[in-house]
């Protein structure tokens, strides 16, 4: 279905953006990579993926929270590739903390890597997907754009900043075959969370596994994490022509945390 099309998907080193990598290559899109890590480690991810699929796959780690690496990035995989017709962005960061012990730094990158990335990328790739008329823009938010939490304060303005951005652009390219829209996460059981998981195992004393099981009962009523899996099968759809007219949404996949 996606053959001939390319992808960059940020922060796709790991977690939900590696699932959404994974299963764009799976319906035969080209893919940009992009995140931090390992250098070894990348490379296994991303010859992966060209053996798995078939398709070409290439790396470009540029810093998500740096507006002059974005624009590299762009251009880079524009010349590499040829063209991109899908942008994931994905890339994210957490910190957690009450608001008046909230470090300022922090809430700096947040926002540049959870929020502006994503109005830097597109500004940089709009223009390409509006000469052929045709693109997709797929904004990783979380149910935390859709409601919020306490200590979470940069993430949950980030994310809620994502949603508007994602209905702006949706509305500024509707008489176009571009679409844009958001996925809003529930729990997913990647080393963003389960940072998360050991911080509340160690503050209160309990087992990890117990830790994990308290987590996912306060918020997300299936008692199950989404999975990368998922989230990839749901990009996917949105890249379908049954897609078409699905406009400035903020889709919810979290195990019915936001129907509370
Ligand atoms: P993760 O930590 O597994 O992956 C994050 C990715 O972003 C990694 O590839 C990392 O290298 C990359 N990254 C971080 N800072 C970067 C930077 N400055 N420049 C480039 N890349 C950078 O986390 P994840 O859980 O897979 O999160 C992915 C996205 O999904 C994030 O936007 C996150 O907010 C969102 N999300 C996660 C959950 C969850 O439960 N895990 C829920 C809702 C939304």
């Amino acid at each position: 279905m996606l053959k001939g099309k390319v992808a960059i998907v940020t922060g796709s080193t790991s977690g939900i953006g590696l699932g959404i990598a994974r299963a764009l290559a799976g319906a035969g899109a080209d893919i940009v990579m992009n995140g931090f890590g390992d250098a070894g480690e990348i490379e296994k991810l991303r010859a992966g993926i060209e053996s798995e699929f078939k398709v070409r796959a290439i790396y470009i780690g540029a810093d998500m929270s740096k507006p002059a690496e974005i624009e590299k990035l762009a251009k880079e995989a524009t010349a590499r590739m040829g063209r991109i017709d899908i942008v994931v962005n994905n890339a994210g960061i957490q910190h957690v903390a009450p608001i008046q012990h909230f470090p300022p730094e922090k809430w700096d990158a947040v926002i540049a890597i959870n929020l502006s990335s994503a109005f830097h990328l597109v500004r940089h790739t709009l223009p390409q997907m509006l000469d052929r008329n045709w693109g997709r823009i797929i904004n990783i938010a979380s149910a935390h754009g859709l409601v919020a939490s306490v200590d979470k304060v940069a993430y949950v303005a980030a994310k809620h900043g994502l949603v508007g951005l994602t209905k702006v652009v949706a509305l500024e390219t509707a008489r176009t075959g571009v679409t844009c829209n958001a996925i809003c996460p529930g729990w997913v059981l990647t080393p963003l969370v389960q940072k998360q998981i050991d911080a509340r195992a160690e503050r209160e004393g309990i087992p990890v596994e117990k830790a994990k099981l308290d987590l996912l009962g306060e918020k997300q009523p299936s008692l199950e994490f989404v999975t990368p899996e998922q989230l990839g099968g749901l990009a996917v759809f949105l890249c379908s022509p049954a897609a078409d007219q699905i406009r400035g949404q903020a889709i919810a996949a979290d195990g019915g945390w936001t129907a509370q």
